[in-house]
């Protein structure tokens, strides 16, 4: 078939504090084991810290320990949680906002989550329950054969975090397919760098948006729109992490939706000048 540019964008998200106000372990979890969600943290801090330990593998540790004889910890439980977490504005339309909004673009709009947080706790939320999401990756737990999480499943950690865009750009999605590291020629990637969004709100996705910017990518640093505080996100442009900031307003006319629309009007229009170039270039080679 004819080259006609690569046509898939890809929106890739951090979960906490990019689509939900806070922590989503503060939503409920840390509260129902009797902690105050600082003391809980810096409980798993110290425990990192003192033994050298990934400092969400301590987390989800603490989480598993302190669960017991307290509550049942089964995936069951993290989904319940899951669906109480709060969202952004404008969070539950945004997806099929700007699905068809690529549609009609003949752009297919992709949503990926990257997440430190629970995979368990993001799979119980209304939008990702309706298929909103092609793949969340995120930190799992392996349950035994009575349901409980016995140990950890996969474990997300800020500079892990990049192979799955990795994944994304190759289209090989399972996180134990080693073809992530086949050799994919520039025009067959499923999603070249430069049609790929990246969103976040901190230190942890800075390899994650560096790598997506210095490809040709679309970083984006969102903050909170009631605190407005926008000291991280200007320090990450200052750096050049991100290309663009904007609240984490995901409502129709916000900046952030006009935004996105911008960047799927751009993806439209670069793919047919890339498609007339790749085609011709094969046509050069002799190559298909
Ligand atoms: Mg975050």
């Amino acid at each position: 078939m004819e080259h006609q540019g690569n046509r898939v964008l890809a929106i890739c998200y951090d979960f906490d504090k990019t689509l939900s106000p806070t922590d989503m372990q503060a939503q409920g979890y840390i509260q129902s084991v009797g902690y105050d969600v600082a003391e809980f943290w810096k409980k798993t801090d110290l425990l990192a810290e003192g033994n050298d330990m990934d400092k969400n593998l301590a987390y989800m540790y603490v989480m598993m320990d302190e669960a017991r004889g307290r509550l049942i910890f089964n995936r069951e439980k993290l989904q319940e949680y899951g669906s109480k977490v709060q969202l952004f504005p404008g969070v539950a339309e945004w997806f099929d906002r700007l699905n068809a909004y690529g549609k009609e673009r003949d752009i297919s709009v992709e949503h990926y989550i990257i997440s430190s947080g629970l995979k368990e706790m993001i799979d119980g939320t209304e939008m990702a329950r309706k298929g909103v999401f092609k793949k969340v990756y995120a930190s799992s737990f392996f349950y035994d054969d009575r349901g409980m999480a016995v140990w950890p499943a996969q474990v997300v950690n800020f500079t892990n975090k990049t192979q799955f865009l990795f994944r994304i750009v190759k289209g090989v999605l399972d996180v134990n397919d080693n073809g992530v590291n086949n050799y994919f020629r520039p025009e067959d990637q499923r999603v070249p760098f430069r049609n790929m969004v990246y969103i976040g709100d901190s230190d942890t996705d800075i390899p994650c948006m560096k790598l997506v910017n210095i490809n040709g990518g679309h970083s984006i640093g969102v903050y909170d729109p009631v605190k407005q505080n926008k000291d991280r996100v200007h320090q990450m442009l200052r750096e050049n992490r991100i290309r663009y900031f904007a609240p984490a307003d995901y409502t129709a006319g916000s900046e952030l939706d006009e935004l996105l629309k911008a960047i799927i009007d751009k993806t439209n229009s670069y793919e047919v000048l890339e498609g007339k170039h790749v085609r011709d270039v094969h046509e050069v080679s002799g190559e298909e």
